[in-house]
């Protein structure tokens, strides 16, 4: 039977599950508090052009996450970026990433996401606070005290420590005690993307340092389609740094990690423009959960990269298996 179903959050677990569920029949509206679609698949306009502050890359392990996006997203939103990815060892030697696809957005992360909203209706502008009993249905209530529809299904796509917040504010305490696991949480990012007019001279297109204070660094000019003049790199401080300057000033956080990448590389760093976007929720700490949640009695569901890896294939799988699940 066709149901309408409510999908809370508009990254790529709930573009995915939204889609599956369209195609399935089902009557389908998503809220989305941000401005617009993509979650964490995030880009930052910067000079002409974006840099990609979220997720840098992914990977496709699941076939059928390929044929997913080239169905859904076209096989222009996305390619893959054949760089030069090295990690530093405990001796502080450079190492070569193991052999594996990575794929980017083109031309910027937010490309996939945006061709998949194409697909469903989302609301943007709209944090959901609640969700109310209405009979066997729920009715949807945002932090402006508007009522946004009645659903006989919710999907909540929002990371563990806003999940549960909604959780709790629904009187779904069953659901909301589930999270409760402090490895669910989502550790926070600062990152920072930097402009130089003059390249700075290292050998690797994307690294990830054995460094207190960086946890990343990526030449974001190197990504197929970019076309920008110079270069742009992407700089993603480590959970421990971000936590301990969660508060500072963004300029202090740009100068802070230009300064560790001109250590690291030894390459004479001077930025011409930075950009800093601080995540409080980017990656999660350690996970190894089912891959959704799904309380059928009630009719809502929980998906999100954090129940399956914590990366932009798990947002997918998580997803997918959940809409499975109700079908
Ligand atoms: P999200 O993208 O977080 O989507 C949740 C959405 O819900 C958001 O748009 C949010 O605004 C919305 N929302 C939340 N609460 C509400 C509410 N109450 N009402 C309405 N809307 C709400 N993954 C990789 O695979 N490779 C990487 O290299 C990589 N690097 C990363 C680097 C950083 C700095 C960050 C932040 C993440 C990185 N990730 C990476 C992780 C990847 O971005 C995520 O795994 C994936 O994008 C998560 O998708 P999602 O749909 O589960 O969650």
């Amino acid at each position: 039977s066709i149901r309408s179903v409510a999908v809370i959050g508009s990254g790529l677990a709930g573009l995915t599950a939204s889609i599956l569920l369209g195609q399935l029949g089902h009557s389908v509206t998503v809220f989305e508090k941000s401005r617009g679609p993509g979650g964490r698949m995030a880009s930052k306009r910067v000079g002409s052009g974006s840099a990609d502050v979220g997720a840098q890359y992914f990977t496709a392990r699941n076939p059928e996450f390929l044929s997913f996006l080239q169905r859904w997203a076209g096989s222009d939103a996305f390619r893959e970026w054949p760089a030069r990815f090295r990690f530093q060892d405990d001796t502080l030697n450079w190492q070569p990433f193991p052999e594996e696809k990575r794929y980017v957005g083109v031309p910027r992360m937010t490309a996939i996401t945006r061709a998949l909203s194409a697909h469903v209706d989302v609301t943007a502008r709209v944090r959901i606070e609640r969700l109310e009993r209405s009979g066997n249905q729920w009715q949807l209530v945002c932090t402006e005290g508007l009522n946004h529809g009645v659903f006989d299904q919710v999907i909540i796509t929002a990371p563990p420590a806003q999940a549960r917040e909604l959780l709790l504010a629904s009187q779904l305490d069953g659901l909301a005690e589930e999270l409760e696991n402090p490895v669910d949480q989502i550790l926070p990012c600062w990152a920072v993307a930097a402009h130089f007019s003059e390249p700075p001279d290292v050998n690797a297109d994307a690294m990830r340092p054995h460094s207190e204070v960086l946890y990343w660094v990526a030449n974001n000019s190197s990504k197929p389609g970019r076309n920008d003049s110079g270069q742009w790199w992407v700089l993603h401080a480590t959970p421990e740094w971000t936590k301990a300057h969660v508060d500072a000033e963004p300029g202090h956080v740009s100068k802070a990690l230009v300064g560790e990448f001109a250590a690291l590389t030894g390459a004479d760093a001077r930025p011409d423009e930075t950009v800093a976007h601080r995540w409080l929720y980017a990656r999660s700490a350690w996970s190894s959960q089912p891959g959704y949640r799904y309380d059928a009695e009630n009719g809502v569901g929980l998906a999100g990269d954090w129940l399956a890896g914590g990366r932009v294939e798990g947002a997918w799988e998580s997803a997918t298996r959940l809409v499975a699940a109700i079908r």
